[in-house]
């Protein structure tokens, strides 16, 4: 694997970079942000034969029915879970091929992070060990439970779609911290829910479009 990584990096450098300016383009503010995503080669998240259009502002296939999110995606979700702010802890919900966990990785001290399909999860955790991300904790499960065990969190990002989040989940908030995730069926937008001491505060964002949440999880 790392051989067909150095023989793509050679050029990705500026591909990366023509990435960046497009999304400060699109409305991309948080230049944290930017930078850690300036820095994480995005093509050894996806299969050899869609690699060379890794960079795209395009979502693409993972396997299993599932999309890595598009460079946009990941940087809006990121600025919104940062909200310029320190994240110590954050719980992510579905983890697929781990690209939205690495950058995460590098914002917040300590990342924990569920996926239902369980092989999915086994060709992630190799990529997140062969970058030498060491501050993610990924576990096989039901992301809609969440991970009590670990929490509270300061932020809660969920890269599926679902027009209902569980108050189970919503309670593994810090006062304070915020979750950020598509919500709706047909039509979607992204959603902030602010925890505050009264309870939580909902914002709808733009228009999106992602694959569904599903319950239980798929072993192989
Ligand atoms: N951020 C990921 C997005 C993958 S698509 C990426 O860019 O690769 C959404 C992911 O959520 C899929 O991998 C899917 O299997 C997972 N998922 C769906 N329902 C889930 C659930 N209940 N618990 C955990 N993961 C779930």
């Amino acid at each position: 694997m790392s051989v067909r990584h150095s023989g793509i990096g050679m050029t990705s450098q500026r591909t990366r970079m023509r990435m960046i300016e497009r999304l400060r383009k699109q409305g991309i503010v948080d230049e944290v942000v930017l930078s850690v995503m300036g820095s994480i080669p995005r093509h050894i998240f996806i299969e050899e034969a869609l690699a060379s259009r890794a960079y795209d502002d395009i979502s693409l296939p993972i396997n299993f029915g599932q999309t890595i999110s598009s460079p946009w995606i990941v940087a809006r979700m990121s600025e919104l879970l940062r909200a310029d702010s320190h994240l110590d802890k954050v719980l992510e919900v579905g983890t697929g091929c781990g690209y939205q966990t690495a950058v995460l990785a590098r914002l917040v001290r300590e990342v924990f992070s569920l996926e239902r399909i369980g092989p999915l999860l086994t060709r992630t955790r190799m990529r997140l060990q062969e970058l030498q991300v060491r501050n993610v904790y990924l576990k096989h499960a039901d992301g809609l439970h969440g991970l009590a065990e670990a929490g509270p969190f300061d932020g809660i990002i969920m890269t599926a779609v679902t027009t209902h989040i569980p108050s189970s989940l919503l309670e593994q908030l810090i006062v304070g911290g915020r979750m950020v995730f598509p919500k709706g069926s047909q039509k979607q937008h992204l959603c902030v829910i602010e925890r505050n001491s009264q309870g939580y505060i909902e914002t709808i964002l733009e228009e999106v479009n992602f694959v569904p949440i599903l319950s239980g999880v798929v072993r192989r």
